[in-house]
């Protein structure tokens, strides 16, 4: 008995399936009766709801928008700030990869899409002079004395920021040739001769994402909320950006991609052997000295945060911590191909050692190369 209700069941299912697939209308209104059924059956909650006018949710999305560009803008200054002398300090290992900058993130209006102009505007102040909004410490134009808020009337480069440049670096700006600058300083007009800084050329990239993550692609950094706001202060954060720039220059990436091509070789032969290796060498070699390279990375970038002039003991407290805080950050962001953060701890804390003992006898500060 039970069993012939159960086929007739799925008997009539299977002629209302089948009659609502040919007819697509009656399909939408059968989900719209599911719907609305499930919803009846569903239970709703008991306390009258907040009457919320259009109006006033408008005018607090755009102030929720606001406030998002407020935080990513002074996210982008503190990423530039702590990172510039970060590039400044490694350039002996960025030959390649070098462009004078003045140390100043600056940025006009017109350098934005028309849409967006009026929000950044009220937002942080971006307006059609050429501001600028930060001055990085220990930067060229810092030295020459330029403050935040002043704006550039103009200069022996041109006023507006070179394309390639990510506000520091002016149009007309060849490496080593004083830059003379005139700025607006509140109802003063100053003017200030800027040598430009040689800085490493890899772009510091903020992310609006809340995971605790930063990588490099061989070209730009990326650091994301998440981490800059787990790095406490701006040693952390400058550690956090000498560990990637070091995978820049020690050519981490274009070293990957070689041994991941020897992989593939070795697939290719597979295949022309009638072996399917679905990508396993490929995989390998991509993986081949994956740990090895985050040692070096993190063995040079120490020695870059010591060129910037940050104290290196206690560095290693920072990956302990992350270890202990956000071990799930660590397995799924940073670390699939990290060393284990007990090891690291070690050799992070025994590089600290080498370069206060380095800095103690007055030796230059550079990392002990590999023995051939
Ligand atoms: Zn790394």
């Amino acid at each position: 008995m039970l069993r012939s209700i159960r086929e007739s069941f799925l008997g009539s299912c299977a002629l209302l399936d089948s009659a609502f697939a040919q007819v697509k209308v009656v399909g939408r209104l059968w989900s719209c009766i599911l719907a609305c059924s499930l919803a009846a059956g569903c239970a709703a909650p008991v306390t009258q709801r907040v009457a919320v006018d259009d109006r006033a949710r408008a005018a607090e999305e755009q102030a929720q928008q606001a406030l998002a560009l407020q935080s990513e803008f002074a996210m982008t200054l503190r990423l530039w700030s702590v990172g510039y002398g970060v590039l400044k300090a490694a350039k002996a290992d960025c030959t390649e990869m070098l462009r004078p900058s003045l140390g100043i993130y600056t940025l006009s209006s017109e350098q934005l899409p028309v849409a967006a102009r009026s929000r950044a505007l009220q937002s942080v102040g971006v307006d059609a002079s050429q501001r600028i909004f930060a001055v990085y410490r220990s930067g060229a134009a810092e030295a020459a004395g330029v403050k935040p808020g002043d704006v550039i009337l103009s200069s022996s480069a041109g006023v507006k920021p070179a394309k390639e440049s990510r506000g520091d670096a002016l149009q007309r700006m060849p490496a080593g040739v004083p830059v003379k600058l005139t700025l607006q300083r509140g109802g003063e007009t100053v003017v200030v001769d800027v040598v430009p800084d040689m800085v490493c050329d890899y772009p510091l990239q903020y992310r609006a994402s809340g995971d605790i993550n930063a990588f490099a692609d061989g070209s730009i950094i990326y650091v994301t909320r998440g981490m800059m706001r787990f790095a406490s202060d701006d040693r952390e954060l400058a550690l956090v950006i000498a560990h990637e720039l070091a995978h820049n220059t020690m050519g981490h990436r274009g070293k990957k991609s070689a041994n991941a091509t020897v992989g593939l070789l070795f697939d290719v032969l597979g295949a022309a052997a009638g072996v399917n290796t679905r990508g396993a060498f490929s995989d390998v070699g991509a993986r081949a000295f994956s740990q090895d390279f985050e040692r070096e990375a993190d063995h040079v970038g120490m020695y870059y945060l010591a060129q910037a002039g940050y104290p290196t003991e206690g560095a290693a407290q920072f990956w302990r911590r992350m270890a202990t805080e956000h071990p799930a950050s660590i397995r799924t962001n940073l670390s699939a191909t990290h060393p284990a953060t007990a090891e690291r701890f070690i050799a992070l804390e025994r590089i600290a050692t080498d370069i206060r003992d380095k800095q103690g006898r007055g030796e230059p500060l550079t990392p002990v190369k590999a023995k051939p």
